[in-house]
């Protein structure tokens, strides 16, 4: 009986065994991409600390986007200039088979770079009228040097491929305006639209470690500017007064059930009051009061539900004091960036094999990132993050024998570059082969 089970299961398990497909060969490919970017290395690092060098601000990413242009050019990509204003495409097609994007940032930060570096920037430009400092205090010229590597690398091995990579180069991400520009400007309709998209981001935690996550990665950021109109007059007399600054305080209180009574409490949600203005003197009573703060959620419902327990709130303490109706104004900024379970999985298979415990999932940033613009066009997407520092030097600062790392946007951000480089590359590049793998030509 036992052994007509056994031989039952095995006919069954022959039966429903999926149809061969070729497994990615990670250790080999792993050893393969590596080679390869030890010997790019030299080209990268030159590149990456010429861009360092010379940064530069939102949609002002004219000569970097061209030294990336003719980078992608002498790769063999098509490259097209100028979508989004600085952003660019690169297109290298290679048999039929899916479309696969890459994205990497081009901008800067408006700030005073003050690591020391040899490579350090003291470039300055005009932004907003005012003279100022440059620096990639973000990284983005660490994604740029690895998205650049991850091209070359691909392209090195274009016999276990097919399909086409779409290599694009996206400005203005520090202001959130970049991707819905290239969007705006047929990124999806003069290009093809990609069937996967994935984008890196590095980060302060070790180098050769990788941190993503399955669904949300990022948040929902929205701002919130309230104009409470009251009734102004002399401090001594309210009766002949409607009192804004009273109606902005409750406001400032009551809103907070928003989250506390309305939000499911297992689902993150946060309202910020960052500003309120109003007044000029102890004994007025003035006519109005501006109130101004931001919104950060996850998931689209709860973001629904706190701007309309905001709106009601404003409301309502107007209506309370006998006031006229508040000026009500919430913007929308960036989306949450949404990881795609079937991409991560099929991704995850292959960069676990290839780094083991270093690829780890990471609980969600409340921070944003535009690059939700994509997978909210419809793009299945990946984003994952890199680590930048000496894994000692991480480890002494999270056992407090040493200051805290600078994070990102810090003037003394300072990724170490080849080992951070080199990982963006490997992931990055596996990443690609695993979701052109995923659905190789006949299937
Ligand atoms: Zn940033
Ligand atoms: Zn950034």
């Amino acid at each position: 009986m036992m052994r007509f089970v056994v031989s039952m299961l095995a006919f069954l398990a022959l039966c429903s065994a999926p149809p061969a497909r070729a497994e990615l060969d990670v250790a080999r490919l792993k050893a393969a991409i590596g080679a390869a970017i030890e010997t790019d290395y030299p080209r990268l690092d030159a590149i990456y600390k010429d861009i360092h060098a010379h940064p530069e601000l939102a949609f002002q990413e004219v000569k970097t986007a061209a030294k990336l242009a003719a980078e992608m050019r002498a790769l063999g990509f098509e490259v097209t200039e100028q979508v989004g204003r600085t952003g660019l495409v690169a297109m290298y097609r290679n048999g039929a088979g899916p479309t696969v994007m890459v994205r990497t940032e081009l901008d800067a930060l408006p700030m005073e770079e003050k690591t020391g570096l040899p490579y350090a920037s003291r470039d300055k430009t005009t932004w907003q009228g005012r003279e100022t400092f440059v620096a990639h205090s973000c990284g983005h010229d660490i994604h740029m040097a690895s998205w650049l590597g991850t091209a070359k690398t691909l392209v090195s091995l274009k016999d276990q491929w097919h399909g086409t990579l779409m290599f694009i180069a996206q400005p203005a991400e520090e202001i959130g305006a970049g991707a819905m520009a290239m969007l705006g400007d047929g990124l999806f309709t003069r290009f093809p639209k990609p069937d996967f998209a994935f984008g890196l981001h590095d980060g302060p935690f070790p180098y050769g470690h990788i941190n993503y996550r399955v669904g949300v990665g990022s948040s929902n950021s929205d701002s919130l500017a309230i104009k409470f109109h009251g009734r102004g007059g002399h401090g001594a007399a309210p009766q002949q007064t409607i009192d804004p600054v009273l109606i902005a305080a409750r406001f400032i209180v009551d809103v907070q059930t928003v989250i506390s009574r309305e939000k499911d409490p297992i689902e993150f949600g946060v309202v910020s009051i960052g500003a309120i203005h109003g007044g000029t003197a102890e004994n007025i009573i003035p006519d109005e009061v501006v109130v101004r703060g931001t919104i950060r959620s996850f998931k689209p419902e709860v973001r629904t539900k706190m701007a309309a327990g905001i709106e009601r709130t404003a409301k309502a303490v107007a209506a309370m004091s006998d006031a006229p109706p508040p000026d009500i104004s919430i913007t929308e900024g960036a989306k949450a960036v949404m990881n795609d379970p079937a991409l991560v999985a099929t991704a995850e298979k292959a960069l676990k094999a290839a780094f083991g415990d270093k690829f780890r999932t990471s609980p969600p940033v409340t921070a944003s990132e535009d690059f939700s613009e994509f997978a909210n066009s419809g793009v299945p997407s990946m984003f994952f993050h890199i680590g930048v520092y000496e894994p000692e030097r991480v480890a002494a600062a999270l056992n407090g024998t040493a200051p805290p790392l600078p994070p990102n946007h810090s003037p003394l951000f300072a990724p170490v570059p080849k080992p951070t480089i080199q990982t963006g590359v490997e992931a990055m590049t596996l990443a690609v082969l695993s979701a052109f793998d995923q659905r190789a030509p006949g299937q």
